[in-house]
């Protein structure tokens, strides 16, 4: 039976229909620097209402430069439009390693023995909370393999309650999003609540073969029940979900056509389209090296697919990793990216104790690793502001909700304030002193931007009452 591309099909094979694929890619290449076609499509996307997975292809394919720059500038101006010049920052925390799965491009891999295995108890899990507080953190992205009796669904569960009951100093996680396997219904709707944040699972690759390939062994070789877990996250009523593919593991033309395809999947069948997506690609770690992977990306063609997603999804946010060095994180800081890791540790254990044995329990390899307070600080020389803000998920302001708030543009009402309020937190409890003189300033400029009088009212009384000692106020 051959099978028919339907946007809507609960069937991973049809909203992610291979021949589709095929035809989005021939129908780009046809179209390679069609000026009149391309000027047609940046009219559109200029629109901010996004781009079809076919309109998005043609603008991957162009190499003109002067049209690649007019993607750029266009990017550019929807972020502006859409986030203005924050910056939200996480960090992410590795609960275990232990996975069952023979991902060939990661460490974790059931059949990598060198590496060092580790599961973090609840104490433990305590004190990377504590260093992460210490740093400035409010927001993380727990990571943890894939281990049905090591690190099942209750033990998941344990550490959120662990990780938002810690009160240290000033300090509090206030969103925790997840990143775990692939799961159930039943198992979703216990993480929705638990109280996460956004679900993220990144889809690896949407090539179905080469997926098989690369996932010879385990639960998630099961392509179709990895490719329908956002369905099921839905389905459990978690309604921001993050996707992602790992450029370089595949052809990232295929893979970014699937991407899209993706995204309007979920926007047609649930209304709601991906909370964000994030765009890591292939780094060296522990038993890998990139010269395995010839389909790994430069960084003009990173900086591209960045672009071309902020244009193509102008709702979504995007979110860049420490495995991006300063420099090309700097680039597509401008271009669409608005969420960063910052300060981050991608070993089991590695914020509370940086000793060998946790260095070498490392997911990938870390490209910028500065300080949260460093990076903090080169955001605002840059012209960024910073935020540590997580108000929308605690305000009920998510999946639909948070859509149509982010897609009438209303939601900078929210994010500026929001933004001035925790960095004047983050200035008062963790900054280094020259840190603290750039985000005085900052917020002392960004502070007059704000349009409407009664939130700047708000706004400055807020940041009056943070100065005097008072915490976690929100729009
Ligand atoms: Fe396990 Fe995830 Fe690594 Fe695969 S990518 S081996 S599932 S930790
Ligand atoms: Fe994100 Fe909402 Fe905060 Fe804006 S107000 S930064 S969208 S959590």
């Amino acid at each position: 039976m051959t099978m028919a591309y339907q946007v809507k099909s609960e069937r991973a094979e049809e909203f992610i229909d291979h021949s589709e694929i095929l035809d989005t890619l021939s129908y780009a290449e046809q179209h390679k620097n069609d000026r009149a076609l391309i000027e047609e499509i940046l009219n559109k996307a200029s629109q901010c209402k996004g781009l079809t997975h076919r309109e998005a292809a043609v603008l991957i394919d162009c190499d003109e430069p002067d049209l690649v720059q007019r993607i750029f500038d266009l990017a550019k101006e929807i972020k502006q439009r859409f986030y203005g010049n924050r910056i939200v920052m996480f960090a992410p925390l590795y609960l275990s390693n232990y996975c069952v799965n023979g991902c060939t491009y990661c460490p974790y891999k059931l059949q990598n023995k060198t590496i060092a295995r580790k599961k973090l108890s609840q104490e433990e899990i305590e004190q990377e909370v504590i260093a992460l507080q210490d740093m400035g953190h409010k927001r993380l992205a727990l990571e943890a393999g894939e281990h049905p009796t090591l690190a099942p669904i209750e033990y998941i569960l344990d550490s959120i309650k662990t990780i938002y009951s810690i009160k240290h100093k000033n300090g509090a996680i206030r969103r925790v999003n997840v990143n775990i396997a692939a799961t159930t219904v039943e198992n979703y709707r216990k993480l929705k609540d638990a109280g996460i944040g956004t679900y993220i699972l990144f889809q690896e690759t949407y090539h179905k073969e080469n997926y098989e390939k690369l996932h010879p062994t385990g639960p998630k070789s099961d392509y179709a029940y990895h490719t329908e877990a956002m369905d099921r996250a839905m389905e459990g009523g978690i309604d921001d979900v993050g996707l992602g593919v790992l450029f370089g593991l595949n052809t990232y033309k295929y893979d970014y056509v699937g991407l899209l395809m993706h995204a309007e999947h979920l926007e047609s069948r649930f209304g709601v389209g991906p909370h964000t997506i994030s765009v890591p690609r292939i780094c060296p770690a522990d038993d890998i090296e990139t010269t395995d992977f010839p389909n790994s990306i430069s960084d003009e063609i990173f900086k591209k697919i960045v672009a071309v997603t902020r244009i193509a999804v102008p709702y979504t946010g995007i979110i860049v990793s420490t495995r991006e060095s300063e420099k090309s994180r700097k680039e597509v800081l401008e271009i669409g990216v608005s969420q960063i890791s910052g300060g981050s540790k991608t070993s089991v254990g590695g914020y509370a104790e940086s000793t060998p044995d946790s260095e070498n329990s490392s997911q990938f390899d870390i490209s910028d690793q500065r300080t949260l307070d460093e990076i903090v600080n080169w955001l605002l020389e840059l012209g960024h502001v910073p935020s540590f803000c997580t108000a929308c998920y605690r305000m009920g302001r998510t999946g639909d909700r948070f859509m149509s708030l982010i897609k009438s543009g209303q939601i900078v009402n929210c994010c500026a304030p929001n933004s001035l309020i925790t960095l004047k937190e983050y200035l008062m409890d963790y900054a280094s002193e020259d840190t603290k003189q750039k985000a005085i300033k900052m917020i002392e400029q960004e502070v007059d931007k704000i349009p409407n009088a009664k939130v700047k009212e708000i706004a400055l009384r807020n940041l009056q009452d943070i100065a005097q000692g008072k915490r976690d106020f929100r729009f």
